[in-house]
């Protein structure tokens, strides 16, 4: 059951990008976890994007560096967006990511999650963006066989 499926693509464009996170959005059902990885402008931030249209939302998506989180609205559940850059130690963000997670109407999508990686569950999917070129970005999943459907239509 724990054993990890890999899956990878390469994006030429941020649309691109954030059309295959529309695809994935578009397969959530409610209490997924996906953590993001990559240096600064690896594309975390606009899969987000991609990720809230697929989950039927209309809210505005921007890094939430500054105030740790950010929710959207989707059609039936709601996207809750953390980024944990500037946090200095993981104590206080431990409940919220705890509340967060217990939701079955939630998804939780983290960037800069190593920090408060304790808190995660191990079912989770895991993407890391890796810069090819200006434009390119090569992506790497990872995913329990829990999470199969979530990847349904990609791969
Ligand atoms: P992060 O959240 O990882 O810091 P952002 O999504 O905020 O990254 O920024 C990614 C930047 O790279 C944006 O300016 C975006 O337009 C640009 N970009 C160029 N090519 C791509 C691509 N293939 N996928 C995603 N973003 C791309
Ligand atoms: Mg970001």
């Amino acid at each position: 059951m724990n054993s990890i499926t890999t899956w990878q693509s390469t994006t030429h464009d941020p649309v691109s990008t954030e059309k295959l996170a529309e695809k994935i959005g578009q397969n959530l059902t409610g209490g997924e976890v996906i953590e993001l990885v990559s240096d600064l402008g690896g594309g975390k931030t606009t899969f987000v994007r991609g990720l809230a249209r697929g989950l039927g939302s209309m809210d505005h998506v921007s890094s939430p560096t500054f105030k740790i989180s950010n929710e959207y609205q989707g059609q039936h559940l709601q996207l809750n967006h953390f980024d944990l850059y500037r946090l200095g130690e993981a104590g206080v963000i431990y409940n919220e990511l705890a509340e967060v997670i217990d939701q079955p109407h939630s998804v939780l999508v983290i960037e800069w999650a190593d920090i408060a990686k304790n808190a995660l569950p191990i079912e989770r999917l895991t993407i890391t963006f890796t810069q090819t070129n200006k434009q390119a970005r090569h992506l790497q999943f990872h995913y329990p066989h829990s999470l199969d459907y979530v990847m349904k239509g990609l791969n």
